[in-house]
């Protein structure tokens, strides 16, 4: 069996097999080759370029074995000029190789776009921890042990890493990062960390509304129709600032039927409309109204539910609404949707923690200037350059956005420019994959 159609399990058996622990796979800009760690990574170097639309010569992945607890870790770094690789720790299981590696490889590259479009000074990369089979990976102590390898793993790379948290994993786990690597972001409020974005993401979304609106030349959020799925941190957070902007409804699809009681006693006397949902269900997305958001799950933008949206735009917090980016990109367009593509309009849930290290300040003018009109960078300003775009050139909204993102992930950082990847020449040059 080749190697990517094995199990993360038996990956890590034949890893072990040939002696090793750690490896690598990485872009050599010179030769446009893959360099490997082992000769017998071949079939994982064949998949990274043959028909994976995931990857684009993604700068590096590293490889490791959970010294204790046998799991296997990855760190993806994509691009970094404009600074480290950056992006939160995903633990999640994993069928086989090839799905492990493709889901590193985008999360990355979307990383790259998502922070290079909201300014920061960040590169793009992605953690993962390919959860053990069972139940066991919900033992408090296990997670212990699992996150204190992961960042000892992250320390191995000396910074061209920079993780955060991410689905699977939790404040919890993120502080016992922290303990054992610099190389952390998006850690606990009580050591340092700048706690719940989920605020700053539905304003920012709100923001990209505004900028769609404008863009149509549909005036203001007042007076407009909302439908919403889910409504939890951020679906919450956006009922609320949609409703001091003047909205004349909002219809609300919820799962938990405490969270629907909570926010019509919250918002009582407000055109708000909470309506019960079970899971899988997405009629909500049929609501006639001028803008979805869709907040709860990713995917949901599919030829399934496409054709019967009737909204004039799509803007919501979900991260990879479109189940294919390009085909559903295509069908929205095709339909006169105006999709404001995720990762620009959810990028504050990254902004609010991503430069923590530099201290906190009242009304952060870091982070109040994402919701202005007047910064270049801000969150308005990017949703009307892309959809601009995509009208200029007849392209869809998430291709500019990648047009504009893809542009951007170039500019080197202004002080560190290319630094990064001389850490990663430094770990091949120190063999790392023979250390630990
Ligand atoms: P959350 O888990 O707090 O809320 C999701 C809500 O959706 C829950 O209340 C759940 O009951 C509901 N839900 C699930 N399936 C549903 C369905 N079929 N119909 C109706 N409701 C449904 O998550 P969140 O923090 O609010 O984030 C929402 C989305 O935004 C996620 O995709 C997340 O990855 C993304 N996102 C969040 C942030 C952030 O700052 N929290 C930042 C960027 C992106």
């Amino acid at each position: 069996m080749s190697l990517v159609d094995q199990s993360p399990e038996a990956f890590i058996s034949q890893l072990r097999s040939l002696g090793q622990h750690r490896a690598y796979l990485i872009h050599d800009p010179h030769s446009g080759q893959i360099q490997r760690s082992h000769p017998g990574l071949g079939e994982l170097a064949d998949f990274l370029v043959a028909g994976n639309r995931d990857y684009q010569q993604h700068e590096g992945v590293f490889l490791a074995i959970g010294p204790r607890t046998g799991a296997l870790f990855g760190a993806f770094v994509h691009r970094t000029n404009r600074g480290q690789g950056q992006g939160g720790l995903r633990h999640w299981p994993y069928a086989n190789m090839a799905a492990f590696l493709r889901d590193g490889l985008r999360l990355a590259m979307g990383m790259t776009r998502k922070n290079a479009l909201a300014g920061l000074w960040w590169g793009g990369g992605k953690g993962l921890i390919a959860r053990a089979p069972g139940e066991g990976f919900r033992d408090p102590a296990y997670r212990v042990q699992l996150y204190s390898e992961y960042a000892a793993f992250v320390t191995s790379l000396r910074g061209c890493y920079i993780t955060a948290e991410d689905a699977g994993t939790g404040p919890d786990d993120m502080a016992v990062v922290h303990q054992g690597t610099r190389f952390a972001t998006c850690i606990p409020p009580q050591i340092g960390g700048s706690g719940n974005p989920s605020p700053a993401t539905a304003r920012g979304v709100v923001c990209a509304m505004e900028g769609a609106l404008d863009h149509l030349g549909l005036g203001t959020l007042a007076g407009k129709t909302i439908a919403m799925q889910g409504t939890g941190n951020v679906g919450a957070a956006m009922i609320g600032e949609l409703l001091q902007r003047g909205v004349a409804g909002i219809v609300a699809s919820e799962l938990s039927a405490e969270r629907r009681a909570q926010l019509l006693r919250q918002f009582a006397g407000a055109p708000l409309t909470m309506v019960a949902a079970e899971p899988g269900d997405d009629s909500v997305l049929a609501t006639p109204c001028d803008i979805l958001a869709p907040n709860a799950l990713g995917g949901i933008l599919n030829p399934d539910t496409i054709p019967r949206i009737k909204a004039r735009i799509v803007c919501g917090a979900a991260n990879n609404q479109l189940l294919d980016d390009e085909r559903d990109a295509r069908a929205l367009a095709g339909r006169g949707i105006v999709y404001v593509p995720d990762y620009l309009c959810n990028r504050m849930g990254i902004v609010n923690c991503a430069n923590e290290q530099y201290g906190q300040v009242p009304h952060d003018p870091a982070i109040e200037r994402h919701f202005g009109r007047d910064w270049d960078n801000s969150v308005y300003v990017i949703t009307r350059r892309a959809l601009e775009l995509a009208t200029a050139q007849g392209i869809t909204t998430a291709a500019a956005a990648n047009k504009l993102a893809d542009e951007l992930a170039l500019q080197p950082h202004p002080i560190w420019g290319h630094r990064t990847r001389a850490i990663i020449d430094g770990l091949i040059a120190d063999e790392w994959h023979r250390q630990g």
